[in-house]
């Protein structure tokens, strides 16, 4: 982003403890979340959260492309995490780069994780991730989108995963940074898991905490994830209340 004088930096904590858009520290940013949004894939799943749009679309179990990446034991989980060039204010130069590359990476391996990947030996499982608009937390709000389009495609899987980021802004341990807060904050803390193990299954972070504010943010994080896990499961509901049957996870 460039580096900023002291004066153009944003106060991310008031005294009385509120956020940049007023949230207390504990607080998610509204999330709204569309399953089965795409007539065309198999399974899909549009969200909304805070000011950054994800769609995510779900193909296979199919036919494994390149073929020499098939694995004669269990499906291979391939995703695609893409922000749009459209999607920030400084126009984000298309295609894939480094961070597109990495953030695609840990995505499969969470899912590779949770889904029941050697019922389907030879086959592959592709996940797309479209990041429209973004405000920091899009691989979370993609691995939140492609988790409740997996379900939607009917992928058997452990359960679905939540995800959200946890930091350090201004000494405090928050919950879901927006933008301003990951710009200037001290620290990064990117999570998913499955909610009844608890078992995580994506944890990155950037910056510094000490021990005792790192624990901390991992129970936020972790309370953050099942408040995030009902609306995914309720988006799933919701439409095959509409629709007939849900398959994938069980209720
Ligand atoms: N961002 C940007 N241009 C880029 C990459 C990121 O403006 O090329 C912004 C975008 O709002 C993104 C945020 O920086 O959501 C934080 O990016 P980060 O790499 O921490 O990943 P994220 O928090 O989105 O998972």
């Amino acid at each position: 982003m460039g580096s900023v004088g002291a004066k153009d930096v944003p106060v991310l904590m008031s005294p009385d403890g509120k956020r940049i858009d007023g949230r207390r520290a504990d607080e998610l940013r509204p999330l709204a979340i569309t399953a089965g949004a795409l007539k065309q894939a198999d399974g899909s799943a549009f969200v909304e959260w805070g000011a950054n749009k994800v769609m995510a679309a779900v193909y296979g179990p199919r036919e494994v492309h390149p073929r020499h990446l098939q694995q004669n034991n269990k499906a291979i989980v391939q995703c695609r995490y893409n922000m749009a060039a459209f999607s920030v204010d400084e126009r984000k130069r298309p295609g894939l780069d480094r961070r597109s590359q990495e953030i695609s990476k840990v995505i499969a391996e969470a899912f590779e994780s949770v889904i029941f990947v050697e019922e389907f030996p030879r086959t592959s499982i592709d996940v797309y991730i479209e990041v429209l608009q973004a405000n920091a937390g899009t691989r979370c709000a993609g691995l939140v989108a492609a988790s409740v389009a997996l379900a939607d495609a009917g992928i058997p899987m452990v359960d679905l995963v939540p995800a959200v980021a946890v930091g350090k802004v201004a000494d405090s341990i928050v919950l879901d940074l927006k933008k301003e807060e990951d710009n200037y904050g001290s620290a990064d803390l990117p999570m998913a898991l499955v909610p009844q193990s608890g078992r995580l299954v994506l944890l990155q972070m950037e910056g510094h905490m000490t021990r005792d504010e790192l624990h901390r943010a991992l129970d936020l994080g972790v309370a953050g994830c099942r408040k995030i896990y009902d609306v995914m499961r309720q988006a799933l509901l919701d439409k095959y209340r509409a629709d007939g049957p849900a398959p994938g996870v069980a209720a």
